[in-house]
Order: C-alpha cells, then sequence, then structure tokens
C-alpha cells in the first residue's frame, strides 16, 4: 500500500555494514518535489567519507577475505536473497522514492519490481562466468580467466534512483566486485533503505558501502580515487566528460559511462493512428519527461502530420497529473527547482525560435514543480528544443517526407542513446534500424527494457553498455594464462 506519510529511518552514510555520520556531521536537506517540504536531514559526504567507504571496500577485497573465499553461486545466493527483502519492502521503499522524487507511486512500484528483476538476472550469472582455453601457436596451453575489477565507484542519479543502484549493484556483486557508490543528491533515501537491506541480506561488511552527497565534493572523491580500479556513471553527459577527465589523472581507472539523449521516434504514414499517437506521448512523457531514452524528437510522415498533431494535443488533455500518491496520476512534479526553471526556459525558447505551441507551456498548480503537458508543431532541426536534452514533459513534432531524409536527419545529433520507428513496412524497419546511429532501436515499441538486453549510448550518449552479458563484462578483467608444455599434443 501507498504510504504518504512513510517514515524515514535511515539518513546516515553506510560504511562497512553501520550507518554513521559524516567526518565532518555536516547535513543536507532532501524534499518532497510535491510540495517542496522538507522529508529528511541526510549526512553530506565528502572525500573523508570516501576515503573510509574506500577502506572498507579494499578489506573485503583483500585476498583471503571473506567476500573473495565465498562460492559464485553463494554470490548469487545473496542477490536472491536481497530481491526478495526489496519484494517484501516494495511498498516502503516505493513510497519513499515517491516521496524524495516525486513519481507516481505505481510507476515507482514498476521501477522497484524491474529492480529485484535485474538483481536475479545478475544472480543467475555469478556462477557462470566462464574463462576459456585457447588454441595459441607453438609449444603453449593458454587459458583465459575473468576476474573482479576489484573496489568500484558508481554514481548515479535522481531520476530513477533504486533502478540505477540496482543496474549498478547487480553486475557489479555478481563479478565478485566490492562497491562505493553515490546517489544524487536530489534523491539519496531510497539507496540507504537498499543499504539497510543488503545487510539483512548477510553481504559481508564493506562488500556495499553507500555515500550521499554532492557531486563535485563526494561524486570527485570516487572519481578521482587511486585505489578505485573503476567508475560506473549515469547521468548528464556534461558531468560523464568531467568523469573521465579526472579518472583518466588519477589512476587511469575504467571508465563506463551512460549519459543524455536527444532521442527521434519516427512515426510513417502507414501506422494505425489511435494507438500510435498514445505510444509516441508516453515515450517522451513518462517519469515527466525526465528520462535519458525520451523520445524528444517526434518526427511524423507528411500524409499524417495534421492528423496526428490535431490527436496528440487531444491526447495530452487527458493526461493526469497531480499528486503522486493518487493511483490514477500519471504525471507527478519535476524533480527540483533547478530542472523545473530549465525545462520552462527551454518552452521560451520554443515560442522564440518559431515552434507553434499547441498545448501546455506553463506551471501546473500552485505548489511543487508541476509543468503542464506541453507539445510543439512545426519544430525543425535547427531549434534549441530540437537540439538540447530538456529533461521535461516537452514534445516536439517535426514533419519529414522519405526514409533517407528522416535518418539523416535523425543522426544529426551528437548523441546516440536511443531511437524508435512505428511503421508496417519491414524495409522501413530494417533500413532505419541499421542505418540510426543509437544503442537501443525500437520498433512498433518504445522504451522498452530487459535484463537480458544490452542498453548504452553511442557517440556522447555514453561508453560501454550495461544489462545483458555486456552489463556484466564491465566488472571483469581479462587475465590470460599461458604455460609452456614439451609438445603440442
Ligand atoms: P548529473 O550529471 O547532474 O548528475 C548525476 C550524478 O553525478 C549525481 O549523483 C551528481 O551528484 C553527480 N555529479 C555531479 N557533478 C559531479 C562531479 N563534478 N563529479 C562527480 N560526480 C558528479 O545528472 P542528473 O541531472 O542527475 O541526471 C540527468 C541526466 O542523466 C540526463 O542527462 C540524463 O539523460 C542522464 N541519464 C542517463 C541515463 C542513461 O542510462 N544513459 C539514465 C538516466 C539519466
Amino acid at each position: 500500500m501507498a504510504n504518504p506519510n512513510q517514515e524515514i529511518k535511515y539518513t546516515q552514510l553506510f560504511i562497512n555494514n553501520e550507518f554513521v555520520d559524516s567526518v565532518n556531521k555536516k547535513t543536507f536537506v532532501t524534499s518532497n518535489p510535491a510540495n517542496g517540504k522538507k522529508l529528511a536531514d541526510v549526512a553530506e559526504g565528502d572525500k573523508a567519507d570516501v576515503d573510509l567507504a574506500v577502506e572498507a571496500a579494499k578489506k573485503a577485497f583483500a585476498r583471503g577475505s571473506e567476500w573473495r573465499n565465498l562460492d559464485a553461486s553463494a554470490r548469487g545466493k545473496l542477490l536472491h536473497k536481497l530481491a526478495d527483502l526489496i519484494d517484501r519492502d516494495s511498498d516502503i521503499i516505493a513510497s519513499i522514492e515517491s516521496l524524495d522524487n516525486g513519481k507516481p507511486f505505481i510507476m515507482a512500484k514498476a521501477d522497484i519490481n524491474f529492480s529485484s528483476t535485474v538483481l536475479r538476472y545478475y544472480a543467475g550469472y555469478a556462477d557462470k562466468v566462464h574463462g576459456r582455453t585457447v588454441p595459441s601457436d607453438g609449444n603453449l596451453f593458454s587459458y583465459i580467466r575473468k576476474e573482479p575489477v576489484g573496489v568500484v565507484g558508481q554514481i548515479i542519479p535522481w531520476n530513477f534512483p533504486v533502478l540505477m543502484l540496482s543496474w549498478k549493484w547487480a553486475p557489479a556483486l555478481a563479478a565478485g566486485c566490492t562497491l562505493v557508490i553515490k546517489p544524487a543528491e536530489q534523491t539519496p533515501l531510497t539507496a540507504l533503505y537498499v543499504a539497510s537491506l543488503s545487510k539483512e541480506a548477510g553481504f559481508p561488511d564493506g562488500v556495499i558501502n553507500v555515500i550521499t552527497g554532492y557531486g563535485p565534493t563526494a561524486g570527485a572523491a570516487i572519481a578521482s580515487h587511486s585505489d578505485i580500479r573503476k567508475v560506473a556513471f549515469t547521468g548528464s553527459t556534461e558531468v560523464g566528460k568531467i568523469i573521465m577527465e579526472i579518472a583518466a589523472k588519477s589512476n587511469l581507472k575504467k571508465v563506463s559511462l551512460e549519459l543524455g539523449g536527444k532521442s527521434p521516434l519516427v512515426i510513417f504514414d502507414d501506422v494505425n493512428l489511435d494507438e500510435v499517437v498514445q505510444l509516441a506521448q508516453d515515450a517522451i512523457f513518462i517519469n515527466s519527461g525526465q528520462i535519458c531514452t525520451g523520445a524528444s524528437r517526434t518526427f511524423v510522415q507528411e500524409g499524417i502530420y495534421d492528423e496526428f498533431v490535431k490527436r496528440t494535443v487531444e491526447n495530452a488533455k487527458t493526461r493526469k497529473i497531480g499528486c503522486p500518491f493518487n493511483t490514477d496520476t500519471l504525471q507527478g512534479p519535476q524533480v527540483d527547482q533547478d530542472t523545473f526553471d530549465k525545462i520552462l526556459n527551454y518552452i521560451d525558447y520554443g515560442k522564440e525560435d518559431g515552434a507553434k505551441l499547441e498545448i501546455g507551456g506553463k506551471r501546473w498548480g500552485n505548489e511543487g514543480f508541476f509543468i503542464e503537458p506541453t507539445v510543439f508543431s512545426n519544430v525543425t532541426d535547427d531549434m534549441r528544443i530540437a537540439q538540447d536534452e530538456i529533461f521535461g514533459p516537452v514534445q516536439s513534432i517535426l514533419k519529414f517526407k522519405t526514409i533517407d531524409e528522416v535518418i539523416e536527419r535523425a543522426n544529426k545529433t551528437n548523441y546516440g542513446l536511443a531511437a524508435g520507428i512505428f511503421t508496417n513496412n519491414i524495409e522501413n524497419a530494417l533500413t532505419f534500424a541499421n542505418e540510426v546511429e543509437a544503442g537501443s532501436v525500437w520498433v512498433n515499441c518504445y522504451n522498452v527494457f530487459r535484463s537480458q538486453v544490452p542498453f548504452g549510448g553511442y557517440k556522447q550518449s555514453g561508453i560501454g553498455s550495461e544489462l545483458g552479458e555486456e552489463g556484466i563484462n564491465l566488472y571483469l578483467e581479462t587475465k590470460a594464462v599461458s604455460i609452456k608444455l614439451p609438445n603440442k599434443n
């Protein structure tokens, strides 16, 4: 059951299986974006706390430690146990997520369900990380071992707090790494709750550490720590570049990045408009538009363009916005004042640049950070709303004529995270899927994620892929062992 008055139990850093204050005793406020009210004072971690967390994670990873001596299948069992505990407490976690992030409770429940699914997927992977033997030339026998990278740092954003945590923890722990994670300062609460469950599940001391705090302090201390062997980051392209630079300058730690996007969704005139209008709007408005794969450029073929725009406007009117705890709410508030201001600015840019504001464009209500579902038509490629990541409920509809033209235009961006196409023409679908520069392509569907299917970005949308086999490989080193033999047989 949803609980809008859910008690917040955990607000301290989680280091070595204990909740502790930050070294300097500082705290920061996290608040509810639906009404601006304070939820809790949370420990503000900084470099000294990251140092303590890394020490604990190093000890947990040391040769001969309890964690290193565990069977791989036993690591899998711990991940299964954690998934079970997350399911047991999913109403509590979803209530905290809704309060801290603003997303509708029902959506938070779906995120948490997917989080335990991802944990279980990698639980099964833990004892299936096989090496291989290799037919090397000469009198040699060679074999390949896959080994955990070691202590890893993880930095995640606020838009899917628990889900992003599960995508980071599950493969790292299945691989046998130990970790220090920093949740976003806007949404620190659910990571701390799930940390308490990891202790209950029985993970040894120091395997999992959570440092709440700000990016340029706690986050930068993770990215620059010389004993962290790899950093996994999800967030903006701008900060991803900073992380990569700090990682290179410190100890050249390995880096994987899941970054921003400006994803095209292409709609051909052979589709059933009744279905597609709704799907195209969900593709951008879900999670209040705060989703990296959001279909922020809707390309519609000229034959259906006017009708598509008309029906889209009608559809936007039916989108229920309001309190995240109402069961029929589809859209909650934006996460904070900064993102709220940024989105309203972009709506102004859209108008200034000559796009036609069809509906929305203003604040909704008089408290919290709600923005009306907003639709622009007559958008052209050079407008700022067609080029930059807005990260809000703003749909931009562009017109196209031919498949070649739309592929060319779809690829005219520095990003390459996702792309979608709606058509009944298999040739167009496959041509687009092959030629669009994006890490995920969805045909007649959009924003579908599965544990088994890798997800990552082309171009400035990232480096490396999470989920699937690719996801665990981010946390593994490859060791080649060659042994001299007297003869080849
Ligand atoms: P952000 O880059 O501002 O922050 C992400 C995280 O980085 C936060 O934990 C923040 O504290 C930390 N950070 C900020 N500055 C830092 C620094 N100098 N050093 C180290 N850490 C620092 O992003 P955001 O606003 O939280 O999230 C929105 C962005 O995330 C969007 O661009 C979105 O597209 C992207 N995103 C991408 C994916 C993906 O999988 N590709 C998923 C979700 C979100």
